[in-house]
């Protein structure tokens, strides 16, 4: 094409809206924000973060998230009703740079099975909904909905319409990952060549992977002139997933030959830490071969390839794994680093942490791991860090575990704990098929919190035997799934921490509801002795 637009490619970041609906991926509000900070650190250009109307939480997300991240775009999403719009122009309000996405389906299938509409009903709903939009925000995006399956000529017509009314960017979404890279790279040439207002507009897209072609079509995309990405961290998404930051991103800066030179503002150091961070936050665990963040993807096997790397990096890895932040283990701290050299090395790392944060970080939990470890590594720090974030409000606290376990015989776990809210300590014990369960068992009791365990792992942080142990787990209470970590150099104290913090958010919870519902009677009294009297 003669005149295609410039090379910088926005990076619009929806791993905490499109991310977050996958099955299992929920976060709360604490991991949203830190995965909001991280997606800001990485040179993220806008965030999704959230579907405002959805639900009060996710309405207090997009809030939140607004007043908190300074230089990225903070965009709410919106269907083309008044009432969506009004809640997600709300949310965002506070941002230093708001954006409301409205999206409409325009394919046939989905005009006549799902929204019963005429295309003219959708031209006009289209229109009014980005002029309501702009009436709130000057940054509107128009995304119409499986706009891959949507008749050429109607898409052109509605793009042009939506730009007309104020679209500042308009989205293209292979919403059902039908799409490939040929077919789509010609759709986005088409309404180039087609829409005579298209260059007041930035053209984005939105790929899905359900036939693993998402990051191809992105990048098909790009080739054909469009300028903003819509991506993930890990690829997480709707069903298969969406096009996979990282990934897009590392194709861009390999390949500038292959992709005319297109460029983001991504720190590309930092994907392999948030990438880490969503793997825990929302405990999708990354497949081991997944391009450039899976734990395999610089790992040299075959002799071969291993002795051709030692003589020349290059003959068998494409990229330096110091780009995407994979430097080896380095060693960088131990029990003999001051305070300040904590803080400093934090403030290296990118973690954003105040004063008080980092005093009990450093006199709590990284003093114990520099005693019982003698060497501390990087992801040692990522993983203190993470799970104090990740373990939000306290109730109770423990004290000490200790485990007795024999061949042939029943384990039992003796736990201690502290309500910290009225200072009161507990003691109990119990036993169970395992020493784990033995303890979830004690917990349960004393906390009289009982919770469904539906998935529990265990790793190691980093190599050696010493190295610290992560228990990840998911647990249901009642119709609610959380998802927790807890870090320890014992398997066992770890899972005992990853357990007892999901009772705490339980317990935050629950609290929370009874309140309002206190609230709510109290306010309903003096109504009814109004009536009766
Ligand atoms: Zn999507």
């Amino acid at each position: 094409m003669a005149d295609k637009p410039s090379r910088r490619v926005y990076v619009f970041d929806t791993t905490l809206r499109d991310g977050e609906q996958s099955p299992g991926a929920s976060m709360n509000l604490t991991e949203k924000l830190e995965v909001a900070r991280a997606l800001e650190r990485l040179g993220v250009d806008i965030i999704e973060a959230g579907f405002p109307i959805t639900s009060p939480d996710d309405f207090e997300a997009v809030r939140a998230i607004s007043r908190e991240v300074r230089r990225p775009t903070v965009c709410g999403l919106a269907r083309c009703v008044p009432k969506d719009i009004d809640r997600a122009a709300e949310a965002v309000r506070d941002a230093r740079h708001p954006r409301i996405h409205v999206f409409l389906a325009t394919s046939k299938i989905h005009r006549e099975f799902k929204l019963h509409k005429a295309r003219q009903e959708i031209l006009r709903l289209a229109v009014e909904a980005v002029e309501r939009a702009k009436a709130a925000a000057d940054d509107v995006e128009f995304s119409p909905e499986d706009a891959a399956r949507t008749e050429p000529e109607f898409l052109s017509r509605v793009v042009e319409a939506v730009i007309d009314a104020g679209a500042t960017t308009v989205n293209i979404p292979d919403t059902v990952g039908w799409a490939s890279p040929d077919g789509f790279r010609w759709l986005i040439e088409h309404l180039f060549e087609s829409v005579p207002n298209i260059r007041k507009t930035v053209i984005a897209i939105h790929c899905h992977d359900d036939l693993g072609m998402a990051v191809a079509n992105t990048l098909a995309a790009v080739q054909a002139g469009a300028r903003q990405v819509e991506v993930t961290i890990n690829g997480i998404g709707e069903r298969a997933g969406n096009a996979a930051l990282e990934e897009v991103v590392m194709a861009l800066n390999t390949r500038p030959d292959a992709f005319g030179g297109c460029w983001t503002n991504i720190r590309t150091p930092l994907l392999h830490t948030t990438s880490r961070l969503v793997e825990r936050v929302t405990g999708m665990v990354v497949a081991r071969n997944k391009a450039v963040v899976g734990e395999n993807a610089f790992a040299h096997e075959s002799g071969v390839h291993a002795d051709g790397v030692l003589k020349e990096r290059t003959t068998y890895e494409i990229m330096d794994p110091k780009s995407v932040g994979l430097a080896r283990s380095r060693l960088v701290l131990g029990k003999h680093s001051g305070r300040h050299q904590f803080k400093q090395h934090l403030k290296e790392m990118g973690f954003r942490l105040s004063d008080a944060q980092v005093t009990r970080l450093f006199f709590g939990p990284f003093k114990e791991l520099a005693d019982r470890k003698k060497e501390v590594f990087d992801e040692d720090i990522v993983a203190l860090v993470e799970s104090e974030a990740s373990a939000g409000p306290e109730t109770w606290r423990l004290c000490r575990l200790t485990v007795a376990t024999a061949t042939g015989g029943m384990p039992t776990a003796t736990v201690e704990l502290e309500n910290l809210a009225t200072g009161e300590c507990r003691r109990d014990a119990a036993s169970g098929d395992g020493p784990v369960d033995a303890i979830f068992k004690a917990l349960e009791r004393m906390t009289g919190v009982a919770l469904t365990l539906t998935e529990y792992h265990i790793r190691a942080v980093t190599q050696g035997t010493e190295a610290q142990g992560e228990a990840r787990l998911e647990v249901r209470y009642r119709d609610r799934t959380v998802s927790t970590r807890g870090v320890s150099t014992d398997v066992l104290e770890a899972s005992a921490r990853a357990y007892l913090s999901a009772i705490n958010r339980i317990l935050v919870r629950r609290n929370a509801v009874s309140a309002a519902r206190q609230k709510k009677r109290r306010r309903r009294q003096p109504q009814r002795g109004k009536v009766t009297g």
